[in-house]
């Protein structure tokens, strides 16, 4: 099983790491902010979106006195969780990923989206013709896979 990654958030005035399975966010640690020095000071919490929500699992997280033991809850979790994830659940979550990317990058590049068209087709920035649902999706997943990795 590939060991979990974590990368430290944008968030300059809060210490939040973003934990990572492979390519895939799976949760968060982070310290609370505000929270009275007698009660734990870092909060957990793992699932991912679209992937995780299905069936009885949920999301889960709690808290913890320290890094460690909120790292250390998180990992227990996972380790009951990882082996009732099937890969189609990481896809659901890649795609959905790089499907927000690009039109993130469709905005910035001002292209129009297909339902901003009458005939309800457009081009990509990349200069593909895109119509509505699934070939809009499956031009993403062909062409742009990993765009938002
Ligand atoms: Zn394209």
């Amino acid at each position: 099983m590939p060991a979990l990654t974590r990368r430290r958030s944008d968030n300059s005035h809060q210490e939040t790491w973003h934990i990572y399975f492979e390519d895939v966010r799976i949760g968060h640690i982070g310290m609370h902010s505000g929270v009275p020095l007698h009660q734990d000071q870092w909060g957990w919490g793992l699932g991912f979106y679209p992937g995780m929500e299905k069936g009885p699992r949920g999301g889960f997280g709690g808290t913890a006195a320290t890094f460690e033991d909120a790292r250390a809850a998180f990992e227990a979790r996972w380790k009951l969780v990882e082996p009732t994830i099937t890969e189609a659940d990481y896809e659901a979550w890649r795609r959905d990923r790089d499907l927000t990317a690009w039109k993130y990058r469709m905005w910035d590049e001002h292209c129009m989206m297909p339902t901003q068209t009458q005939s309800g087709r457009s081009r990509c920035f990349c200069g593909t013709e895109i119509g509505l649902g699934s070939s809009l999706e499956e031009h993403v997943i062909t062409a742009h896979r990993g765009i938002g990795a």
